[in-house]
């Protein structure tokens, strides 16, 4: 059945190619799909062999009693990260969830008060030591899907398990592209959901992408064995939010992957989950949003390796104070300030202490108040209701940016 399915996409490929070739210069992009290769940012997976026996590593560390959480915290840290794209937000929401389901003793940032820790914990509660292996080592597929495969096409997707976000983030986006005086048009939104793992050909693709070595039959294999792994009971029939608990923007000069912005089923699932979902997904989007202002006007700048924790925090704040901005605006999403607040305070306090890291995003403190001094700017617009441009915005950002960072009382002073 699936073999049959299997010929005729080739067929429907080989039509394509055939006939984009004969019709203009496009061919070109064909040919630049088959290079695309994610550059691996770590030195431990360099085949599907090196994994395999990594793999067996672990597991042989589990049958003899061993704590694994730390060095399997340090492996997955280091693995499986496409460098060759900006990705603001990837990395930093990812570690952010390997700390929370691993949490290695070092990793003491995480305050349990956090309701979303609850839920992510909650989620993973019976999962055996193997079951942790199998997540860290083969869970790549939806974020491999998202980032090099699933093509930009507007109300094409759904999103959430049950298509439940898809008309909220749909809007918002839309609302989005009118509000800020950037070129939109060739941004997108697509989905990251487990959902990858019920295409088995998309599976057989992205192993043939990430593991070029690997034959024909061995890119069938994994695919067939993350297929029956992950369709099982304790990772939800492929919707455990963990496959999807990301979101972020991504910017590339290859001209085959456009430029996008990533929302994951897995977070907005958990957000829903701690009832915060009538704010969660568009100020997350107006983040994510406020990252592609910066790629657009080239907010973005490039400094020396031990500057970047500080550059990054830079950043951040700004989009938060983008994002602010916009969710709050008389011509914006007009929300009602508590409510983001809430929002805030959860999405803002998993964990982030290491201020050496070169993903630091800023503390509670500070981000909290660059939010409410975009609040601040919305509010006080003059003439009422006027929406600066993004360059403006910017300059005013920028001057005050030093007060935000050495921000100490200034939280009970902006209320
Ligand atoms: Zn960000």
């Amino acid at each position: 059945m699936r073999k049959t399915k299997s010929v005729l996409l080739y067929l429907i490929a080989f039509f394509l190619i055939g006939f984009i070739s004969s019709c203009n210069n496009d061919a070109l992009d064909v040919q630049e799909e088959a290079q695309i290769v994610p550059t691996l940012k770590g030195t431990v997976l360099k085949s599907a062999t090196d994994r395999m026996g990594k793999f067996n590593y672990f597991r042989a560390k589990v049958d003899a009693g061993e704590d694994i959480s730390r060095e399997l915290y340090d492996y997955a840290m280091d693995m499986e990260i496409p460098n060759v794209i900006n990705t603001p937000d990837y990395e930093f929401m990812r570690n952010q969830i390997l700390g929370t389901i691993l949490n290695p003793d070092d990793y003491n940032c995480n305050n349990s008060t956090i309701p979303l820790n609850d839920y992510v914990n909650n989620s993973i509660s019976q999962w055996t030591d193997l079951d942790y292996i199998y997540y860290v080592f083969y869970s790549y597929h939806p974020q491999a899907d998202a980032i090099y495969f699933k093509e930009p096409g507007y109300k094409k997707y759904k999103y959430g398990v049950n298509g439940e976000f898809t008309n909220q983030l749909n809007r918002t986006f839309k609302d989005l592209k009118r509000f800020w005086n950037i070129n939109s048009s060739d941004i997108y939104m697509v989905p990251l959901s487990g959902s990858t793992y019920l295409n088995f050909d998309r599976l057989v693709e992205i192993e043939a992408l990430y593991y070029p070595s690997q034959s024909d039959e061995e890119n069938e294999f994994y695919a067939q064995f993350v297929q029956d792994l992950f369709g099982t009971e304790t990772y939800w029939n492929y919707n455990h939010p963990l496959f999807s608990f990301n979101a972020f923007a991504l910017s590339t000069t290859n001209s085959f992957i456009q430029d996008r912005i990533v929302m994951g089923d897995g977070i907005l699932m958990g957000y829903a989950a701690i009832g915060l979902d009538d704010v969660a997904p568009q100020a997350i989007l107006a983040h994510e949003f406020g990252h592609h202002i910066q790629f657009e006007n080239g907010y973005f700048i490039d400094v020396a390796e031990e500057d970047q924790p500080e550059a990054t925090r830079r950043t951040e704040l700004m989009a938060d104070a983008f994002a602010a901005y916009y969710l709050t605006h008389k011509r914006g999403a007009t929300m009602n300030w508590k409510r983001v607040e809430q929002f805030l305070e959860v999405f803002y306090n998993i964990g982030d202490c290491g201020f050496d890291n070169p993903g630091h995003h800023g503390t509670y403190e500070q981000r909290l108040a660059a939010a409410k001094w975009g609040r601040d700017l919305a509010s006080n617009s003059w003439p009422k209701g006027k929406i600066l441009t993004s360059e403006v915005f910017y300059q005013l950002f920028e001057a005050t940016l030093d007060d935000i960072v050495n921000c100490d009382n200034c939280l009970t002073e902006m209320e």
